[in-house]
């Protein structure tokens, strides 16, 4: 496009040499297309520096599309102001649109140096903005008249908009391609949860938003590289103002060693660093790489020396334009506007992301706080329930415990009377009153008597647990040999033989454990059936405590009355089959537990019992 424009320039203005010039980003501009007398040399692809064409020049040129020197050796004509008197006229008269003014004197001189005696520039503005020119040069002086100026205008004009159809196509063409890849990120962010997952697993795709070669994320101060990007020291390295500081959450550089010169050791691999910010605090980072682009400029002329002071003290343009080779290093290939956008857009959904996610952590994290303060709240609720029912049960068991004590005790002297004064009118009056008289004192006498025993049974029941629990070290042989003397009577009467393995010593109390013993001996020895009891008496060890069993041979207990036994006045007999009153086995239990063990029965009817009971080497006090 640009080649065709310069040759028909050159076709209708007779110039020498039609040069399409492009302004780079950095001002500085290159040749893009020429067409030339054969004989001279070409200038196609030499780079001008920035400074070769001064800034207030170069804004001139968007306002005043067309200039013409037909010869720079010509004498310029002084102005001569209009004589008026006031500050208005004395002012110096704006002439940038005339097209007759003389041109700077440095240009002249800049275009002489080259040899061009004629020179034609005409502007290609793109969107406002100086994108390039035709400049056409011409070595011997040469007028250009108006129509064909005119006409070299609106070639230039239309040239000017073609590049800028072309340029916004490319643009829209490579938005598009971004936007489709922004698109895949968009998925996997739907399905992904952070930054460094997706660049793991959409390697290529977050690659290739912004056009980098490796990326890095910076997240809880850990840094997670991808592709060939600086090592994790090299990272570490990298200052906070190269990563972050820009309002817009994004920074980018094309030259990091610049900014960053100990990168320059790691130029191959990041020459070009574009770094986003993901988080409000700027913590966490997505950053990305470009490769160092080695590139070769040719200047027309040392860029550096444009222009210099001469030794009186004037500016002067440079004065050679021998080709001067470039190798720019350290450098990557810039990140273009539309890169740039990409990378905003990539960060905006990143951090919507982010967002997204600490909200939904913050939900959960109420919603479990609410049900922790809740359950919480629960169990205190039922755990003071609790107290209250155990303290409830401690008080109506000592209410109950005090009344049995009470109620037994003082019920003792009232009934000892009514006993003995029912046997007095028993002995007294027998047979001098009708026989029913004596049958029904008879019965008065019975009832009265057992009735003694029910309350003297209650009373040792409610005694157990009283006072202090005396412990000490009891040897159980002798408290089975007391207890033996004390049922001689009964185990003669029941044909009984009663034996023992070797008992050990143990902790506790001779009189209590006296009692249990001596219960459940004279159980075995009531509850035989018809065959001679037999009762054995014999201890293991088991862990840190003694078990003692009490065996016998006699009608044993149906499961379905285990339970009820150990019951208070609860007895599987009526009393005229086998005596007692129903409150061994409750007082014995009691005693037992008491001292921190257990008391069990093992029984098959009519294969007699085993109660055992077990004594801990360390009893609860
Ligand atoms: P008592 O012996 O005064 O009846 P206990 O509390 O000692 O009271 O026993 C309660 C009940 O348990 C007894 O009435 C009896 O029915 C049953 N029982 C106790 N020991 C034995 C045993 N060795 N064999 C069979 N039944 C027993």
């Amino acid at each position: 496009m640009c080649r065709i424009a310069t040759v028909e320039v050159a076709t209708l203005t007779g110039f020498d040499r039609v040069m399409a010039y492009r302004f780079d980003r950095d001002d500085h501009g290159h040749v893009l297309a020429e067409t030339k007398r054969d004989d001279l040399e070409p200038f196609l692809g030499l780079h001008y520096p920035a400074g070769d064409i001064p800034a207030q020049a170069r804004r001139l040129y968007v306002i005043s599309p067309l200039r013409l020197i037909p010869d720079v050796g010509y004498t310029p004509a002084a102005l001569v102001a209009a004589a008026a008197e006031g500050a208005r006229a004395r002012a110096p008269l704006d002439l940038s649109l005339s097209v007759l003014r003389s041109v700077s004197p440095i240009h002249v001189q800049y275009l002489g140096n080259m040899g061009v005696r004629a020179s034609l520039s005409i502007s290609l503005v793109n969107g406002g903005r100086l994108w390039g020119m035709i400049i056409c040069h011409h070595y011997s002086p040469r007028f250009v008249p108006y129509e064909l100026r005119a006409a070299a205008e609106l070639l230039a004009q239309t040239l000017s908009a073609q590049v800028a159809t072309r340029e916004q196509a490319d643009l829209a063409e490579l938005r598009a391609a971004a936007q489709k890849t922004l698109g895949r990120v968009a998925q996997a962010l739907s399905s992904s949860d952070d930054a460094t997952s997706i660049l793991a697993r959409e390697r290529e795709t977050m690659l290739s938003v912004v056009t980098a070669s490796s990326a890095a994320v910076r997240s809880k101060g850990v840094w997670t590289r991808l592709g060939d990007a600086p090592s994790t020291e090299e990272l570490a390295s990298l200052p906070e103002d190269v990563l972050r500081g820009d309002p817009q959450g994004i920074v980018f550089t094309d030259a990091l060693g610049r900014v960053f010169p100990p990168s320059e050791a790691w130029r191959d691999r990041a020459s070009g660093l574009l770094s986003m910010e993901l988080s409000a605090d700027g913590e966490e980072l997505l950053v990305f790489f470009r490769p160092e682009e080695v590139r070769h400029v040719d200047w027309a002329g040392d860029p550096d020396k444009s222009s210099s002071v001469d030794a009186d003290g004037r500016l002067s343009p440079r004065g050679s334009f021998a080709v001067w080779r470039e190798t720019v290093r350290g450098r990557s290939l810039p990140w273009e506007p539309w890169q740039l956008e990409a990378a905003a857009d990539l960060r905006r959904r990143l951090t919507a992301q982010a967002m997204r996610r600490s909200a939904d952590l913050a939900a959960q994290n109420a919603t479990l706080e609410r049900s922790v303060v809740e359950r919480t709240a629960d169990l205190t609720a039922a755990r003071d329930e609790l107290t209250r029912h155990g303290e409830e049960l401690t008080r109506s068991n000592a209410e109950l415990e005090r009344f049995a004590y009470v109620a037994s005790h003082d019920l003792q002297e009232p009934l000892r009377m009514v006993v003995s004064y029912v046997q007095l009118l028993s002995r007294r009056y027998r047979g001098k009153l009708d026989s029913d008289a004596d049958e029904f004192i008879a019965f008065a006498v019975d009832g009265a008597k057992r009735m003694q025993t029910l309350i003297n049974d209650l009373l040792a029941y409610s005694r157990v647990g009283k006072g202090d629990l005396v412990l000490s070290q009891i040897d159980l042989a002798q408290v089975f040999a007391t207890v033996e003397q004390n049922l001689a009577v009964a185990i003669t009467d029941a044909e009984a033989v009663v034996t023992q393995d070797a008992l050990p010593t143990v902790t506790g109390n001779a009189a209590e454990l006296g009692q249990v013993l001596q219960n459940l001996i004279s159980n075995g020895l009531k509850f035989r059936g018809q065959a001679p009891a037999r009762v054995h008496v014999s201890a293991r060890r088991r862990e840190t405590e003694w078990v003692i069993e009490v065996r016998d041979e006699g009608i044993g207990i149906a499961p379905e009355q285990v339970g009820r036994i150990f019951i208070v006045f609860q007895r599987l007999h009526t009393r005229t089959e086998i005596a007692g009153s129903g409150i061994g086995l409750a007082i014995s239990r009691k005693i037992i537990e008491r001292r921190g063990g257990r008391l069990w029965v093992s029984s098959t009817p009519g294969g007699g019992s085993s109660f055992f009971f077990s004594l801990p080497d360390a009893p609860r006090t």
